[in-house]
């Protein structure tokens, strides 16, 4: 497939995914956790494969570059698959240009900065793709569904308004735009889990001794919380989908269908940067070329060797 096809192709796969900025989200309303663009999965395993060598094609690029980064913020309730799209979407990209970064309760050091200092400390260097497992978005969910967190973070009384969550959405926004304007794309994916599906990836976790680990008691307490939670998605989905860094909403029900939607929306914002291997001016070619004839001079008439 050319690229300009492919490219085509992503678009038009994620466009039912997008959040139209400036539209208001009601997440149980709106988005289905087990649609799947009538792809059947056997489909679905080429379409991954076809994601991932794309990814990796543009990874090398944007490093090459070294102009652009990629922020991917991964967001999800419990259960939702996050670990294990990190782990297949970039299956194939060079682990030297990418860094996953996740974020539990904040550390004393970490509540004695501003909110956002912690998660600006593992940003993406330029021609790097930074991987938010959990990001700043924690900021208006959990932190919002327990208010007790807000308390924890030290803030000054006129910093904690009831308007405190709708100027965090603009902050938040600002940030955003500031990244973007400088070179740091962000590319935002809600997984989108139902609760049966939830109740059932929980039992899995209990059965499974292998599965134990991921699996605690305080999962069961936030799940009583299944509605706020969906309540403050939904806010942030409406307040945060911006032109410069929108939201797409995956559906998570069906884990392999998940990673192609994630794959999918990371090539998109690949795709829209283009990067290019940087070309040599006419002297540094030159020198390239002297450096090859000295390299040839070492061993005359010998072959050349390729492995
Ligand atoms: P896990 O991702 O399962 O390892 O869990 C990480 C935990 O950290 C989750 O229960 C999150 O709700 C919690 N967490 C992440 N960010 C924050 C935050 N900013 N404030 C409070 N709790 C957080
Ligand atoms: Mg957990």
């Amino acid at each position: 497939m050319s690229d300009g096809r492919a490219a085509k192709r992503v678009a038009k796969f994620i466009k039912p995914l997008r959040v139209e900025p400036g539209s208001t989200v009601d997440l149980t309303e709106d988005f289905d956790p087990r649609y799947r663009a009538g792809v059947k999965k056997r489909e679905g395993v080429e379409l991954l494969r076809t994601g991932v060598s794309l990814l990796a094609d543009h990874q090398a690029r944007l490093a090459a570059q070294d102009t652009y980064g990629v922020l991917l913020c991964l967001q999800a309730i419990d259960a939702g698959g996050k670990d294990g799209t990190i782990r297949h979407v970039m299956s194939g990209v060079n682990p030297q240009g990418v860094r996953v970064s996740g974020f539990k309760v904040p550390s004393a050091e970490e509540l004695d900065h501003d909110y956002l200092w912690r998660y600006a400390q593992r940003l993406p260097s330029r021609g790097e793709i930074g991987i938010f497992n959990r990001s700043h978005y924690e900021e208006v969910l959990v932190v919002r569904v327990h208010p007790e967190n807000l308390d924890r973070q030290k803030l000054p009384e006129e910093a904690k308004g009831p308007d405190v969550w709708q100027r965090r959405y603009r902050e938040i926004n600002d940030w955003e735009r500031y990244l973007t304007d400088n070179g740091i794309k962000v590319v935002k994916v809600f997984l989108n889990l139902s609760k049966e599906e939830q109740r059932l990836r929980f039992l899995k976790r209990i059965d499974r001794p292998e599965k134990n680990w991921k699996f605690s008691a305080a999962d069961v307490r936030e799940r009583e919380r299944w509605d706020d939670y969906q309540e403050a998605f939904s806010e942030m989905l409406s307040a945060t989908s911006t032109p410069w860094a929108p939201w797409y909403v995956v559906p998570a029900d069906r884990k392999w269908f998940a990673r192609i939607c994630a794959a999918a929306v990371l090539a998109h914002t690949l795709i829209g940067i283009d990067p290019q291997y940087p070309s040599l001016d006419g002297q540094a070619r030159k020198e390239l070329l002297a450096a090859r004839r000295g390299l040839e001079a070492e061993a005359p008439g010998a072959k050349h060797r390729t492995d």
